[in-house]
């Protein structure tokens, strides 16, 4: 598997793979709508998000998963969970861009996010506790709180790693723009 040219491709390290061509394996690719990377990666020097040229520094993250089977445990011990989880996770370290930009537009919609939040709970208790019953009100404060959740959860998504296997991630949450710049398998 070769990698597609990229003229703003990071550089290669001792410790990590950015490009393929020198070794004939591909380290990342797309294959639908999710990234595949191999543990190591280096990502091309664009923003993950809105695939713009980006000078920020890369960030090298780490992405663990576990079968989502251990995720029961949690609910009847959630420290042995924690315990257990670390034993049985598997990692892989990936380095990208997130340009200034989206890292803004983040922050924005996250701390709007958390107000409405708060202030969908704050007036829902206002509610709850007026003498006079306001069904109305309640709930267009239950609908406040359901907006402002998914606003952070779908319009803020990050990218998530939903399977690791052999040292590859699979990660969802890259803009289209970055995933069709990739070649696919
Ligand atoms: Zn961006």
């Amino acid at each position: 598997m070769g990698l597609e040219p990229d003229p703003h491709a990071a550089t290669k390290t001792n410790a990590t793979i950015s490009d393929g061509k020198k070794t004939g394996t591909k380290h990342f690719w797309r294959k639908g709508p999710m990234l595949f990377a191999r543990h190591g990666s280096i990502l091309p020097s664009r923003c993950v998000k809105c695939n713009h040229f980006t000078t920020e520094p890369l960030k090298r993250q780490s992405f663990y998963w576990h079968p989502s089977a251990w995720n029961l445990l949690y609910l009847f011990t959630p420290i042995v969970y924690r315990l257990v989880a670390k034993i049985v996770r598997r990692q892989a370290d990936v380095t990208f861009a997130l340009c200034q930009p989206c890292r803004r537009k983040r922050l924005i919609v996250v701390s709007v996010g958390y107000l409405g939040i708060l202030a969908s709970l704050f007036m829902l208790m206002v509610t709850l506790n007026a003498r006079d019953d306001k069904p109305t009100e309640s709930l267009l404060c239950v609908l406040g709180f359901v907006i402002s959740f998914v606003l952070m959860k779908v319009v803020c998504r990050r990218i998530i790693p939903v399977y690791i296997e052999d040292s590859i991630v699979r990660v969802k949450g890259c803009g289209k723009a970055f995933l069709l710049s990739l070649g696919e398998v």
